[in-house]
C-alpha cells in the first residue's frame, strides 16, 4: 500500500507506544507512516534488540517493509526505556497485553504497570490513550492512578483497536470507524489531530478517502469513556456469535439435507444481515475473541447481568473445535492408532502466524492423544505451533503442502490459505496412502472433489 500523503492535514507528534507486541508495533509504525514521530516501548528486551537489527518476530502482509521504511526515515525507533521514551512523547499510547484471567475475566495488571511507570515519567501534559481491551471502568482506573501520583496535567482516552490479523495496515489505515472515547476538549481535538491524516486524507489518486463532513468527522466515533470500553467487546462478541449461529445451522443442514452455502448466500444477500463472517468452520480462534466473549461475560456479570447468549455462543465454539476430530474418528471407525494425518493449516486464521486458541492444535492435541502421528505444514505459523506444541513425538513438520501428504491416511484442511485453494488433486491421491480429505472450511466443490474420486468430508454440505 502506498503511503500516505500526510503533508497535508494535521501536524506531526511525538508519540510513545508502551507494548512492542502485535497490536503497538504495528499501530506505531502505521502512526509513524503517516507521519508522526514514534517511539515504541518494550519490557522485552530480545524483542526490542531484534526490532532494532531489522528482525521482526511476527507475520503480518505488508508490516516488514513500512516498519523499515519509518525506521529508515527515522520515524520509528526501538527502546527498552519507558521513562525516556515517555519524556519525549505528547502522546502516550498503552498496547500491552490483556490476557484471560483463570475466572474468565480480563487480568489488566500490565495495563496497571505501565501507567504506574507513565506516571511516574510524565513532565508535561500528556495524553495517555490506552489501546489495549480493558473491562468498563478501567480508563477511570488509570485516570484516578495518575492523578494519584502525579501533579502534571494529563487527560486519559480510550481508543480501543479493532484491527485484523491479516490485513491490519489497511485496516489501520483505511477504517471501518476510529473509536475515540474522551472526556475533555483538550484531549479531542489531540485525537482529531493525530487521526487526521487518516479521516482527512487524499489518497495519491486524488480520491477522496473520506471526507469531512457534518462539521465533525464521521470516521472519527467519539462518545463517553465507558461506551468506547464496552464497543470493543461488543463488537467481538457479536462476531463470535454470528459464527457459532452459523456453525449451528451448518449442522442443521447436515440433519435436514440442505447445502450451508446456499443457506448463507440467501442470508448474506439480505442488507440486514450482510455476507460477512458467516462461514462455518472449526471455531473461533485467535488471541482476542475467546477472551473477549469470557471478559464481557466475567465484567457484567459483576455488575448483576448475566450474558446467557455468550454462554451459548462458547460453549457452541468449543464442541465445534472438536468437530473435525470426530468426523476423523468416526471415519476410522474409532481406530486411529497408527494412522498418519496430513494437516494444512495452523494459523488460526489465514496470512497469520499466529496459533493462540487456534483449532489445529486442539485437533493435533486429540489426533496425538488417539494414537495417531500427523504431518503439519503451514506456510508461516510451523514455529509458533512447534512452540506451543513442544517437542512431541508424533509430530513431522513437513517443508510444503505436498510432502505433509506423503503416506497420509487421510487430510485435514485447517486453514484456509490461498495456496490450499486450487490443488492438483491427482499429484495429492498419488502422494496419499488413502484419498480422504476432512475440509474444515468448505473450501474445496464437494462434487468435483467425489468425481475426482476423492472421499471428501466438509460442515453442512452432505
Ligand atoms: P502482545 O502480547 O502481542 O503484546 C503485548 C506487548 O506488551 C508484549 O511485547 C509485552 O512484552 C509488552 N508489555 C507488557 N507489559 C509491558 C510494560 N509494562 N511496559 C512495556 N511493555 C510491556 O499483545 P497484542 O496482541 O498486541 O494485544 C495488545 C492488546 O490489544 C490486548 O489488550 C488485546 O486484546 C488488544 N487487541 C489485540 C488485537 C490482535 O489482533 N492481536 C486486536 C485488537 C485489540
Amino acid at each position: 500500500m502506498a503511503p500516505l500523503d500526510y503533508s497535508k492535514e494535521g501536524n506531526s507528534m511525538n508519540i510513545a507506544m508502551i507494548g512492542t507486541g502485535y497490536v503497538g508495533l504495528m499501530t506505531g509504525a502505521c502512526l509513524a507512516d503517516i507521519g508522526h514521530r514514534v517511539i515504541c516501548v518494550d519490557i522485552n528486551a530480545n524483542k526490542i534488540r531484534s526490532l532494532r537489527n531489522g528482525l521482526i518476530n511476527i507475520y503480518e502482509p505488508g508490516l516488514e517493509p513500512l516498519v523499515k521504511r519509518n525506521k529508515q526515515a527515522g520515524r520509528l525507533t526501538f527502546t527498552t526505556d519507558l521513562t525516556a521514551a515517555v519524556q519525549q512523547a505528547t502522546v502516550v499510547f498503552i498496547a500491552v497485553e490483556t490476557p484471560r484471567d483463570e475466572d474468565g475475566s480480563a487480568d489488566i495488571c500490565h495495563v496497571m504497570d505501565a501507567v504506574m511507570n507513565i506516571s511516574a515519567a510524565i513532565t508535561d501534559y500528556t495524553v495517555i490513550i490506552n489501546k489495549s481491551t480493558v473491562p468498563v471502568g478501567t480508563v477511570a482506573r488509570i485516570r484516578s492512578a495518575v492523578s494519584d501520583s502525579t501533579t502534571k496535567p494529563f487527560s486519559v482516552v480510550s481508543n480501543p483497536e479493532f484491527l485484523k490479523q491479516g490485513d491490519a495496515i489497511k485496516d489501520f489505515m483505511q477504517p471501518d470507524r476510529i473509536v475515540v472515547g474522551v472526556d475533555d476538549d483538550r484531549a479531542a481535538d489531540y485525537m482529531r489531530e493525530l487521526y487526521a491524516p487518516i479521516t482527512t486524507a487524499q489518497w495519491p489518486s486524488g480520491r477522496p478517502l473520506r471526507q469531512k463532513s457534518w462539521g465533525t468527522n464521521p470516521l472519527l466515533l467519539e462518545m463517553d469513556c465507558a461506551s468506547a470500553e464496552l464497543c470493543k467487546y461488543a463488537a467481538n462478541a457479536m462476531l463470535a456469535t454470528r459464527i457459532s449461529f452459523m456453525n449451528e445451522i451448518a449442522h442443521v443442514c447436515d440433519c435436514v439435507g440442505a447445502d450451508v452455502d446456499q443457506v448463507r448466500r440467501a442470508m448474506g444477500a439480505d442488507r440486514r444481515i450482510g455476507p460477512e463472517f458467516l462461514r462455518p468452520g472449526l471455531g473461533y480462534g485467535g488471541s482476542c475473541f475467546s477472551k473477549d466473549v469470557a471478559a464481557l461475560m466475567s465484567f457484567s456479570a459483576a455488575k448483576g447481568y448475566h450474558l446467557r447468549i455468550l454462554r451459548a455462543v462458547e460453549r457452541v465454539n468449543d464442541r465445534q473445535k472438536k468437530f473435525l476430530f470426530r468426523q476423523i474418528f468416526n471415519h476410522f471407525e474409532g481406530t486411529l492408532h497408527g494412522r498418519t494425518i496430513a494437516i494444512w493449516g495452523l494459523a488460526f486464521k489465514p496470512n497469520t502466524d499466529d496459533v493462540r486458541e487456534a483449532p489445529s492444535i486442539a485437533l493435533i492435541e486429540r489426533l496425538l492423544t488417539a494414537g495417531a502421528c500427523v504431518r503439519v505444514y503451514d506456510p508461516q505459523a510451523a514455529g509458533n505451533a512447534e512452540s506451543v506444541l513442544g517437542p512431541r513425538d508424533g509430530v513431522t513438520y513437513s517443508a510444503t503442502a505436498f510432502s505433509a501428504l506423503s503416506g497420509a491416511d487421510a487430510l485435514a484442511l485447517v486453514t484456509e490459505w490461498d495456496e490450499f485453494r486450487t490443488p492438483d488433486v491427482t499429484r495429492m491421491q498419488d502422494a496419499m496412502k488413502t484419498p480422504v480429505i476432512f475440509d474444515g472450511r468448505n473450501l474445496y466443490d464437494a462434487q468435483r472433489m467425489r468425481n475426482q474420486g476423492m472421499v471428501y468430508y466438509s460442515i453442512g454440505r452432505q
